[in-house]
């Protein structure tokens, strides 16, 4: 239904990347007025692949995106059909097979044309879906404080001097977020710290791995080869004709503690590797991964961050935060994302519900958190664990034994969460209060 005509609210997004560009969509196909302000020049996501799983899947079907998204990408179907964990060490030994129901299947694909040709864009396939005329770029905002003609009104101000006036601000700006800090009234890099985890990030090309040997198959589906502080996850995207790699390193020692917000790669979070240093830390590995290793021809070494301590609120008045901004997680469930998804589709609902209006917006805002803030949190400290039992240091142990009792099930809560109860549930809650 589209009730933006009866609206009396206009909502600004701070961050034009997956998040708030699903969010703004969301919004928009619910008839909330809805303008997104990106600091880029264009929708652009640096990164290679990203993996969506079933409930980022069920999001983006029921905004009438999926289809588009898939037409997108060369892979006619849902590619993630399994994930299959082998040990990294010579013998390979398949440590957790996981063969995945097709209610279970989520999708590998490249995130932005800025990789490769437009056709294997998810951005892409988002942006045709949002009005054109409502994305601002070249807007990075400083800035977001009270009208002073009206101070139940936000004023969004921008490094290129010009200011925006909206009912709502939600900061959809990554894990770096100004947004934040006016959320939180403290600077944005206090929530903000390494996860003692490097990612080395590549693309490889199927056809040659196969000319080289490679023993495993890596086109089914997801793998993770396990190690000792150090796993590689493979996952097929481009048809299956290219192998998306992203192999991490933690640092055992701990000499970096989480929680103290050093940057290892100094100020620069993200640079090129290269390819002896990447081989160097793989030495103990199996001649599988020599072979995918040596293959890789560029690749980019990424510090993970994560917000941390977690946030006390994603919500001051009107203003809210989605995705990275709000809980920026390591990627070890492959979840981040979909996290971030899951807020935009929440607040889609709350916020385009025909009793929302210019006058209980905080209240709505105030059960957004409530709701979201819990399920991301939850997935946030899954993720953390998850990311141990790979490399070596789950309860129980590094052997098929062990990673079967410890991953069981381990992605139940993620994919399967029923988000339609959540927002029902904060719909009566809306109610009870007499805000609906
Ligand atoms: C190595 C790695 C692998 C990952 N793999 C997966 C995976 O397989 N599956 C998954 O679900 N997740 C994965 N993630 C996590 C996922 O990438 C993030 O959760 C997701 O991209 C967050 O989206 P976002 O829109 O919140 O933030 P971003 O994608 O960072 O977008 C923020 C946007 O805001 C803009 N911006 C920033 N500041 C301002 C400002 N002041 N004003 C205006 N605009 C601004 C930026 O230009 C950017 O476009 C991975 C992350 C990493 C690092």
């Amino acid at each position: 239904m589209d009730t933006s005509r009866t609206k009396d609210f206009r909502v600004a997004i701070v961050g034009g990347g997956v998040c708030g560009l699903t969010c703004a969509i969301a919004l928009a196909k619910k008839g909330v007025p809805v303008d997104v302000f990106e600091s880029a020049g264009e929708f652009l996501e640096i990164g290679a692949g990203v993996g969506l799983g079933p409930n980022s899947v069920r999001i983006l079907r029921g905004l009438g995106v999926f289809e588009d998204v898939l037409a997108k990408s060369t892979d006619p179907d849902l590619n993630m059909n399994a994930f299959r964990f082998i040990s990294g060490y010579e013998g390979h030994e398949v440590l957790y097979d996981n063969p995945l129901p097709k209610e279970d299947c989520g999708i590998g694909i490249l995130r932005s044309a800025c990789f490769v040709v437009p056709a294997f864009a998810f951005l892409n396939a988002l942006v045709g879906h949002f009005d054109k005329s409502k994305a601002h770029f070249h807007k990075r905002c400083t800035n977001v404080t009270p009208s002073a003609q009206n101070p139940s009104r936000l004023v969004l101000a921008f490094a290129d001097g010009t200011t925006y006036e909206a009912d709502l601000v939600i900061g959809a700006d990554g894990i770096r977020s100004s947004v934040r800090s006016i959320v939180t009234g403290r600077p944005s890099d206090a929530n903000l710290s390494f996860s003692n985890t490097i990612a080395y990030r590549a693309l490889v090309s199927w056809d040659q791995l196969k000319d080289k040997g490679l023993k495993t198959d890596l086109t089914k589906g997801m793998t993770c080869f396990a190690g000792k502080g150090r796993h590689i996850i493979v996952y097929p995207i481009n048809g299956g004709k290219t192998i998306n790699v992203v192999a991490f390193v933690t640092n055992m020692d701990g000499d970096i503690p989480v929680g103290n917000g050093k940057l290892p790669l100094g100020a620069q979070w993200v640079c090129d590797a290269p390819k002896d240093e990447l081989l160097s830390k793989y030495e103990e590995f199996g001649s599988d991964i020599k072979t995918l290793l040596s293959c890789v021809r560029k690749s980019s070494k990424w510090s993970i961050h994560i917000v941390y301590p977690p946030l006390e609120s994603y919500v001051n008045g009107r203003i809210a935060l989605v995705g990275d901004s709000a809980h920026a997680m390591r990627t070890h469930l492959g979840a981040g994302a979909g996290q971030g998804l899951e807020d935009g589709y929440v607040l889609s609902h709350l916020l385009g519900h025909p009793s929302a209006n210019a006058n209980n917006l905080e209240q709505v805002l105030q059960v957004y958190d409530g709701v979201r803030r819990p399920r991301a949190q939850e997935i946030w400290e899954r993720t953390a664990r998850t990311g141990e039992i790979y490399e070596g240091r789950g309860p129980s142990g590094f052997s098929p034994e062990g990673f079967t009792k410890d991953l069981t099930y381990n992605w139940e809560c993620v994919w399967h969460h029923d988000l339609d109860g959540d927002i029902q549930a904060a719909v009566k809650q809306l109610e009870e209060a007499g805000v609906f």
